[in-house]
This record gives structure tokens, C-alpha cells and sequence, in this order.
């Protein structure tokens, strides 16, 4: 058994939760959350944490030189290296729209990167 502590990140409230973790690594109970998410939280943080990656990427013929990127979902919290070396290896060209996937699949993450603004 080990006994680990996380805060749940996923409203403002910021429950302290106490998680224990069984000999197969496996959650065997939370406790410290206000809701079920804190349980979920707990549960993905032990399996497979993730956090939502942000940068910027260089811009050619842009208004600026650069533009901000973020990955549409969570990315496996152990990648986060791998993408940053993708992104920053990209070029992209002007006009870039919001939303604009700019790398479909980063690192075979089932993750895409895309712009955070329009970019004329
Ligand atoms: S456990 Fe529920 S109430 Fe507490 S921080 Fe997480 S989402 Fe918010």
C-alpha cells in the first residue's frame, strides 16, 4: 500500500485528497474529495496523468513572428518533452484561424496542437 496526496485541479475549490494505492497500483479509495471528480481526478493522476500543453509556434508572413498553440485535450503528462520539441521545430504560414490544427497526432499522442488566436 502508498499513500499519496494530490490537490484536484479540477474546479477552483482545490480539495486535498489522500489517495491510497494497493500493491497492483491500483486506487483503493480518495478521501479529502467534495464530489465524485475528485475520485476521477485521483483515479487519472495514479494511471495516467495528463495537462493541457500551451507554447507558440514561429509564424512566416504573420502579422507577428509568432502565435500561440495549445493541445486540444490533455496530453499524457510524460510526452510533454517530445511535444515541446515538435512544436518548436514547426513553421507555420500566415493566416492561421483559431482553432487551426497545426500537428494532428503529436508524438502519436492521439493529441492535436492547435492555434490559441486568429492570426492574419
Ligand atoms: S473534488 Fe470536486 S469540489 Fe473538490 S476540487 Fe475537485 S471538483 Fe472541486
Amino acid at each position: 500500500m502508498e499513500e499519496r496526496k494530490f490537490i484536484c485541479v479540477s474546479c477552483p475549490l482545490g480539495c486535498s485528497l489522500n489517495v491510497i494505492i494497493n500493491n497492483k497500483g491500483e486506487v483503493a479509495s480518495v478521501t479529502g474529495n467534495s464530489c465524485p471528480r475528485g475520485t476521477a481526478y485521483a483515479k487519472t493522476e495514479v494511471n495516467d496523468p495528463r495537462r493541457v500543453f500551451a507554447s507558440t509556434v514561429r509564424v512566416k508572413g504573420g502579422r507577428l513572428p509568432v502565435c500561440p498553440v495549445r493541445s486540444k485535450t490533455p496530453a499524457p503528462k510524460g510526452k510533454l518533452k517530445e511535444i515541446a520539441r515538435a512544436v518548436a521545430e514547426l513553421n507555420v504560414k500566415a493566416p492561421i484561424k483559431i482553432g487551426q490544427v497545426l500537428i494532428h497526432n503529436v508524438c502519436g499522442t492521439d493529441v492535436d496542437i492547435v492555434a490559441s488566436r486568429d492570426l492574419a
